[in-house]
Order: structure tokens, then sequence, then C-alpha cells
């Protein structure tokens, strides 16, 4: 396609791959080559001698045309702006347009370049959108996305931060991300995991919060990599996981303990008499290991008489009386109802016979309150028994124990049998 030449002396403008226009009076007078391509014209006649508004986009027309009147009128050059015009196929495009003034045949016009800017455009609208909604997900996520440098400095931090350390997210850019540790290994163990493994998924942290309190977090970062392929920090969520930790303690320790009287539940009683049978059957050095079944006589009579109420609360009294003459190293728990066993690692025959009589003796002793000024004394009677290599399971052992103590009710009851 050749353009007209209106412009003799201008032919080498037909080579640019730049888009060149002359507008004297409002109309078109010279479009070269790639500025017809760019237009969409078929023919020049498309575009020569059109007014040169019936291709702007009408929002942008009284701007362009300021800037047109004033490289006419003036020897001025307007700087790049960018505008919207119609092709001659109606499609849109945006221009960015430099204009200088231009004179042909003593006639005032203007000489116009431009380049198509829509695909940029196009890239910034998707752009600015992208970067909106990200800004969005930041400002409305409740767990901390953040990123650091290769020097493990903040970098970025979304504002959930806030909520969950206390601090402003501009308080933290630009320091170091181990500073909100408290153990530093800790945050030194979470890089050398993802540097070995590129990233990590729900890795346990803590972190300081601003006041000082000390939180459960959960860690799901990725390494990150400049063009050269070398490390540039990392980049990833943590979620403060305080409650649920605290939650998982909780369920521990329901799971544990016994909720009456805070004594090992039956379950774990019994696991540990399995570790300590285990110990001492495994064959090498044979130790001696011992158990006492307790079972608080007529207790029934007390529910019967005064409720269960006041049944819990003996129970209670009762667990402070053995507590008070047991070790430390000796396991106590509750096997259910008013059913209880201590474990005596590395006690033979004769040891566990007299802590068997201390603890019957020091309940005998013991004054239990009912009720405010209502007490009562009680009884219990314990069944003794040794492990032995023969022993092959916790019931075992427990199967002679609780023959050992109906040895020891059915003789009269308050007494250690085994
Ligand atoms: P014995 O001397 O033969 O052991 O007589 P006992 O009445 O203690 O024996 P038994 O096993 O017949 O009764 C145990 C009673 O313990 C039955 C039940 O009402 C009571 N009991 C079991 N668990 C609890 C509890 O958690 N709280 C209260 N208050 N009573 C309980
Ligand atoms: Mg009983
Ligand atoms: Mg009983």
């Amino acid at each position: 396609m050749h353009a007209p030449r209106l412009i003799p002396e201008a032919a080498w403008l037909e080579q640019l791959s730049a888009c060149v226009i002359v507008v004297i009076d409002g109309k078109l007078r010279y479009a070269n080559a790639s500025a017809l391509c760019l237009l969409q014209a078929e023919s020049p006649g498309e575009v020569i001698g059109h007014a040169a508004t019936d291709f702007i986009h009408p929002l942008d027309v009284s701007r362009v045309l300021a800037r047109i009147r004033r490289a006419e009128s003036e020897a001025v050059t307007n700087p790049a702006t960018e505008f919207r015009v119609y092709t001659c196929r109606r499609r849109l495009l945006v221009l960015a347009m430099t204009s200088t003034h231009f004179e042909h045949d003593g006639q005032a016009g203007v000489l116009a370049t431009f380049l198509d800017m829509s695909e940029r455009a196009a890239m910034e609208t998707r752009l600015r959108e992208t970067d909106e909604n990200f800004q969005r997900m930041m400002n409305t996520m409740q767990d901390v996305f953040y990123r650091t440098d290769a020097q493990g400095v903040t970098r970025y931090v979304c504002p959930a931060v806030k909520n969950v350390l206390g601090y402003e997210a501009e308080d933290i850019i630009g320091l170091p991300a181990g500073a909100f540790y408290p153990d530093p290994s800790e945050r030194e163990a979470l890089i050398a995991a993802i540097r070995q493994h590129g990233q990590v998924h729900d890795f346990p942290g803590r972190m300081r919060r601003k006041d000082g309190a000390i939180i459960d977090i959960s860690i799901s970062t990725h390494a990150l990599f400049d063009e050269q392929g070398q490390y540039a920090g990392v980049e990833g969520i943590w979620r403060d996981i305080t409650e649920r930790k605290r939650m998982e303690r909780e369920l521990e320790r329901l799971a544990t303990y016994d909720t009456l009287t805070g004594l090992l539940n039956r379950r774990c009683i019994i696991e540990q008499l399995e570790q300590a049978l285990k110990r001492c059957t495994d064959g090498r050095a044979h130790k001696p290991l011992a158990v006492l079944l307790l079972d608080l006589d007529h207790f029934k009579r007390i529910n019967d008489s005064h409720g269960h109420a006041v049944g819990d609360r003996v129970l209670r009294q009762f667990v402070d009386v053995v507590m008070a003459q047991k070790r430390g190293s000796e396991e106590f728990g509750r096997l259910g109802g008013e059913e209880f066993l201590l474990i005596l690692r590395d006690a033979d025959e004769d040891t566990a016979q007299q802590v068997g009589e201390r603890i019957r003796q020091a309940v005998e002793d013991a004054i239990i309150a009912l009720k405010p000024g209502v007490t009562m004394r009680l009884t219990v009677s314990i069944g003794l028994t040794q492990a032995r290599s023969t022993d092959r399971s916790p019931s075992d052992v427990l199967e002679r124990a609780d023959h050992a103590l109906y040895q020891a009710k059915h003789r009269g009851r308050n007494r250690v049998c085994a």
C-alpha cells in the first residue's frame, strides 16, 4: 500500500515502522504506510482527507484537538500522550502520540507520530486487576502472607499480621524475620528445611507477639530464586495455631487423666503397667515390679446414705491421703469407680507389703469430711502381687492382684493381701 505523495520531501518516512501523519486544517493530509496499516485502511482514501476527529474516541477528542491546535498555531512540540482511536474497521486502539508544528505550502499543520499501546494498556489493566485482587485477598486473609529476601529481612507482610502479632505490617517490613522468633534455632531449622526441600508444609514454630506472649504457628513456605538461580529468600503463609494447640493439649489431658481425681485414667495407668512389665521381663536384668490394687470398703453405703456428690468428695479425699503416702516415682491411677492401681517399680514383696500397709493405715487414720461439720472414717482393701517372668500382659498381673484383693475383702476388709 502506498500513501499519496502529498509531502514529496518526506518519502523516506514511508520506511519508518513508526506511524507518521500530517494534519492540516483538522484533516489528515498524509499518513505513512505504517499509519495506514495501523488504522486498518484498505486504501489511503479511507484516511486521507478525513477529519482527524473521525478517528478519535469521543471522550478524548477535545484533549487531542487542543494539542493539535496548539501545535498548529505555535512552534511547539507536544509531549507524548495516550488517547483512544477507532480504526477504519472500528477497532479501538490506544495510541501514544507526539506532535509538532509543521508547515506545508505555507499552511500551518501538525506532524504527529504515534505507536500502538493497546497491548500495553490491556496488560496494564490486567496487571492492575491482578494487583487489586492480590491486595483484596491480602487485606481479607486471616493467615499471614510474607516474603523475605536472601538475608531473611521481611520485604512484605500482609495486614493480618496486626491481629496475630499485634504489629502493623509497616513495623515489620525491613526487619529480620528472625527477630520475632523466641528461639532463633527454630527459624534456622525452618530455613534449613526450606533450603533442603525447596518448601515446607505445616512446619511447627513459635513467635513472640508485641505484648510478649508466645504463640504457636504453623508455616507453609517455599524458597524463592532469582533469574540466576540464586537463593533469593522465602515466601509463604503462617497461621496462628495457638488455639488449636491448646485444644490438642486439652484433648490429650482429657484422654490421659481422670476428670474427678486428676489421676491417670484407666487406659494410661494400664499403659504404664505394660511398659513397666516390658522393662522388668525383657530378659536381661530382671528387676522386681509390684502392683497394689486398692478398693474402698463399703463405698456403696456412702453413696446410698449421703448421695453421689458426697461420694465423689470422699473419693478425692481418699486420693489425697494416698498421694501423701506414695513416692513421686510411683504411678497411681484410677481404674474406674472406687478402684485404683499403684505401680511400684523396683519393689520386692516386702517393700510392696510395707507400702500397702502404710497406705492402708493412713486411710484408716484419716478423718474424711462428708459435709461441713460431718466426718467419717474410711477403710481400703489392697490386693498385692509381683510381676512374674511368665506374665505376658498387664491383664495377667491384674488378674492376680484382683484375686488378692478378693482375699482381702473375704478376710474382713481393711487389710493387704498378696
Ligand atoms: P466392697 O467393700 O465390697 O468393695 O463394697 P463396695 O460398696 O465398695 O463395692 P461395690 O463395687 O459393690 O460398690 C462400688 C460403688 O462405687 C458402686 C458405685 O455406686 C460407686 N461408684 C463407682 N464410681 C463412682 C463415682 O465415680 N462416684 C461415686 N460417688 N460413686 C461411685
Ligand atoms: Mg469397694
Ligand atoms: Mg469396687
